[in-house]
């Protein structure tokens, strides 16, 4: 039984494993034979959660899990077209942790760490420094969401925005809340996936009581992610009345195969969450060993199609700096 209280989420947070010693020691994985790699956790440090490492096959190298986690030597080459800012989001900031590249809704950074080192983050290398989240910071972002009646939705994103305690983020809602243009409110997040116990009765209670339509979207690459405990706490989501969507990202030897993309559908689908986004890899500097060339991701999604019904098979997009919206494929 998973315990809805703040506490649980805290500890495993606190109980993350940092050290790529102690992750092969619980994997069963000879150290000796780890790749000279672990020279790249200095830049973007290993991290990943006891709950997701429980997922990860022992004394197995290529698991799909394990490798969007595992530092290796490859993030250190330089590869041309990849960059510390792939989406140019320096030049869209509106507001100190404000991004507003689209109509219509904006992203609001609400914590700068994550659960999870993510290898293939597109925002690795960005400036959290000078976009500090915090309640000092709201007003200036705040104001300007105020002045601008176009804008309808807000995204908090991060980092990962549920990493920030609940009444800080009950705080925040309320005062979004109160900004009459707004419609909707939007989590971009992980940690359902990775910290199944984040989804406690006061998230719950401050993502579904005000007055903005409440959206989540997941982000999860391969099946494996799901467990019982993931499963609960999406239907938790659910049963407040969440609408909840996944956005994965197509990563080379992780989910590049037609099966394992329609296990990650089917296992979505299962738990009641629409598959809705399959990102291209963003171009961002250590991340190129990731790529999934466009021409092979468009032959996996015709095969997507000819396998799943339509509602199963995900938008394949990519990124693209300074375009209106993301561009389809
Ligand atoms: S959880 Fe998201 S923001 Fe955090 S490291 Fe992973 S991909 Fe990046």
């Amino acid at each position: 039984m998973i315990s809805r209280t703040g506490s649980r989420w805290q500890h495993e947070l606190r109980d993350a494993i940092c050290s790529a010693q102690t992750l092969f020691e619980l994997l069963e994985l000879d150290g000796a034979l780890a790749p000279k790699a672990l020279k790249a956790d200095k830049d973007f440090p290993l991290r990943v959660p006891r709950p997701f490492v429980d997922r990860i096959k022992k004394g197995d190298w290529k698991d799909p899990l394990l490798l969007q986690v595992l530092p290796l030597a490859e993030e250190l080459d330089y590869t041309p077209g990849f960059s510390t800012d792939p989406l140019a989001e320096r030049q869209a900031i509106a507001a100190p942790g404000l991004i507003h590249k689209y109509h219509g809704r904006v992203l609001l950074i609400a914590t700068a760490s994550c659960a999870i080192h993510c290898r293939y983050c597109f925002r690795r290398h960005f400036p959290y420094q000078e976009n500090k989240p915090g309640t000092a910071q709201w007003k200036q972002a705040l104001d300007y969401i105020r002045q601008d009646k176009s804008i309808k939705e807000v995204i908090l994103s991060g980092g990962d925005p549920l990493l920030a305690p609940d009444r800080y983020l009950a705080e925040l809602v309320d005062q979004l809340a109160d900004i009459a243009h707004l419609e909707r409110l939007r989590i971009h997040t992980r940690l359902p996936i990775v910290i199944p116990q984040r989804i406690t009765t006061e998230c719950l209670d401050w993502l579904t009581t005000s007055r903005l339509q409440p959206i989540v979207v997941l982000h999860c690459n391969h099946a494996n992610e799901i467990d019982r405990a993931v499963a609960e706490s999406i239907e938790q989501l659910l049963k407040r009345g969440v609408t909840v969507l996944n956005q994965s990202v197509l990563l080379r030897q992780i989910n590049d195969r037609v099966d394992t993309l329609i296990e990650l559908s089917e296992a979505l689908f299962s738990v009641g969450v629409l598959p809705y986004y399959l990102h291209l890899l963003d171009r961002v500097a250590g991340a190129a060993h990731f790529d999934v060339a466009e021409v092979e991701a468009l032959a996996l999604i015709d095969q997507l199609r000819s396998k799943l019904p339509g509602y199963m098979v995900p938008k394949l997009v990519k990124e693209q700096a300074g375009k209106s919206s993301k561009t389809p494929i």
